[in-house]
């Protein structure tokens, strides 16, 4: 995958994707193999932001049950079985387990009866060539107290447990870099650390984007890419320049809010709880999830306003503060200390503007759509509004199907089943050869690149200084960079690392 920035400006595209989270990725990769000439452009590195972030669990559709939505717990259990299918050495099963309870609402009897209606509406779930994933099934009292004995999960009034499987990805940032080398493999045209700042319009069509380079050897020109249509998949950032009023231009009543998970170096359990919190009297308790993830854990998730503040990072201090401090209420066992921090995950998601109830309360936008901007005056322009990672394929689907009807052309959607193996990286390598294979094959630009995405070499904590040093020297053989140059990428990665460090409290 080479970046080739002549090759966007020389053409005209059937479709230009903005954005290379897992929802762009998907429409560039869907779009592909139906046969379209796709451009895909990235302002930072494919897939840095939220979907970066995420707990990394691909769901099936056990949560909708419970919410009553039969449909949408079809369709994301379809979705965990397309994960599977097409990437299946990225995802792993994961069991879930939460704790049955005395009240109505986790009643073992319930639970058995959720747990039998979720394996009815996975049927097809298992894969003999890919995936078995086992039917649900109760806890005794007794299994679910052995589950993580460091957490002394008697404190919870809990009969026993009830167990699905869901998938956790083993490493989303490759995840989402597979669908862009899959693309690109195809005949994408792509490209990382070029950011749309407008839209090209001839009346009322959109007829492209308006892009620069943000590379620092890259020309600062803008220049146009020219599109037949255009997806918007770079969540809330370009809403400004949509058409129309409100959020996303079509007067959605929606409000940006910032998702949090604490990256902890200690593993308690190797299944995934769920374990309610215990929120001052007259407040709803929810459910926090500890999911194993390499040597340590993952918790999540908190849900917080998005306030625009001076600090590193999406959330506040306060805001981190005080989702450390509602683990440790709710789980005595955990006493998180800040230590045991790595790191904290946030993204921004899309969220209901809540006008009645209390300030601070987020009420997420639980399922994704995608706006048709021709009613505003800017045909050929979709906006993917997405909100889970594991329905991006079937956004990108819906976005996609779209285009066709705009162009007029394009075969079936083919996602579902077209396999994304084979992107990954050669096993086996030291930190010298695998720098070199990312900035050759896939596009590494930067020491995070390198670092954080293509490699799992800081992902769960930051790497040595003499680790980072001969990157950077690699790199700067592969890239043709001076010496200011690598002292400013060292200087850039440390400022990551340290602003890391900072977002957690002392
Ligand atoms: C803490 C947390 C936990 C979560 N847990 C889960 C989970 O367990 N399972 C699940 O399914 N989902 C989960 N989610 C939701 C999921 O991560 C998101 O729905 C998904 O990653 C959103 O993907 P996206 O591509 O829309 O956004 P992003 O990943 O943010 O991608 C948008 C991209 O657009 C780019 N962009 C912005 N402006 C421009 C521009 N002007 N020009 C070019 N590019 C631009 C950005 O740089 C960015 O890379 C979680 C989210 C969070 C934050």
């Amino acid at each position: 995958m080479q970046r080739n920035i002549a090759a966007l400006s020389n053409q005209t595209f059937d479709v230009v994707v903005i954005g290379g989270g897992i929802a762009g990725a998907c429409a560039a990769w869907d779009a592909t193999l139906r046969g379209f000439r796709v451009a895909l452009v990235e302002a930072g590195d494919f897939g840095h932001a939220t979907s970066a972030n995420s707990l990394k669990i691909i769901h099936g559709g056990l949560r909708y049950l419970q919410d009553g939505n039969l449909r949408r717990a079809r369709s994301m259990a379809r979705e965990r079985q397309a994960f599977f299918t097409i990437a299946p050495h990225l995802i792993a099963p994961l069991p879930v387990v939460v704790p049955t309870t005395v009240g109505l609402k986790r009643h073992r009897w319930l639970m058995r009866a959720a747990l039998a209606a979720n394996d009815v509406i996975s049927f097809g779930r298992n894969n003999p060539q890919t995936v078995r994933l086992p039917r649900g099934r109760l806890f005794s009292r007794t299994e679910w107290l052995a589950l993580a004995p460091e957490l002394d999960l008697s404190r919870i009034e809990a009969t026993g447990g009830a167990m699905w499987v869901d998938g956790q990805m083993v490493n989303s940032e490759r995840l989402t870099l597979s669908f862009i080398l899959a693309a690109a493999a195809q005949g994408a045209t792509v490209a990382n650390y070029v950011a749309v700042t407008d839209f090209e319009c001839s009346g009322e069509r959109v007829t492209g984007v308006i892009v620069r380079d943000t590379l620092p050897n890259g020309s600062t020109q803008p220049f146009v890419i020219a599109g037949r249509t255009v997806i918007n998949a770079a969540g809330y950032s370009l809403h400004h320049l949509l058409p129309g009023t409100g959020a996303y231009g079509v007067g959605l009543d929606i409000q940006p809010s910032v998702a949090l998970n604490l990256v902890v170096a200690r593993r308690f359990a190797d299944v995934a709880l769920a374990l309610p919190t215990q929120p001052p009297s007259g407040q709803p308790s929810r459910l926090l999830f500890i999911t194993p993830w390499r040597s340590g854990s993952i918790i999540g998730t908190a849900h917080v306003p998005f306030k625009a503040h001076d600090g590193p990072g999406l959330a506040t201090t306060a805001q981190i503060e005080a989702f450390i401090a509602e683990v440790n209420t709710a789980l005595p066992g955990v006493a998180l200390t800040n230590d045991d921090i790595q790191h904290v995950h946030q993204g921004i998601l899309p969220a209901w503007k809540n006008r009645d109830a209390a300030a601070g309360t987020i009420r997420l936008v639980r399922e994704g759509r995608i706006i048709d901007h021709a009613q505003h005056g800017m045909d050929g322009l979709l906006t993917m509004l997405s909100v889970k990672y594991t329905a991006a394929r079937l956004l990108a689907e819906q976005a996609i199907d779209g285009v066709s009807r705009h162009l007029n052309a394009g075969q079936p959607c083919q996602t579902r089943t077209t396999s994304i193996t084979g992107y990954g990286m050669p096993a086996a390598l030291t930190s010298a050869e695998m720098t070199r294979y990312a900035v050759r094959r896939e596009m590494a630009q930067t020491v995070a690149d390198v670092v954080l995405r293509r490699t799992d070499i800081g992902t769960d904590g930051i790497p040595a200084a003499d680790t980072v040093n001969e990157i950077v020297t690699v790199m700067a053989e592969e890239l043709g960079w001076d010496e200011a140059r690598q002292r400013a990428e060292l200087v850039e990665f440390n400022s990551y690392c340290k602003t890391t460090v900072d977002q957690i409290p002392e």
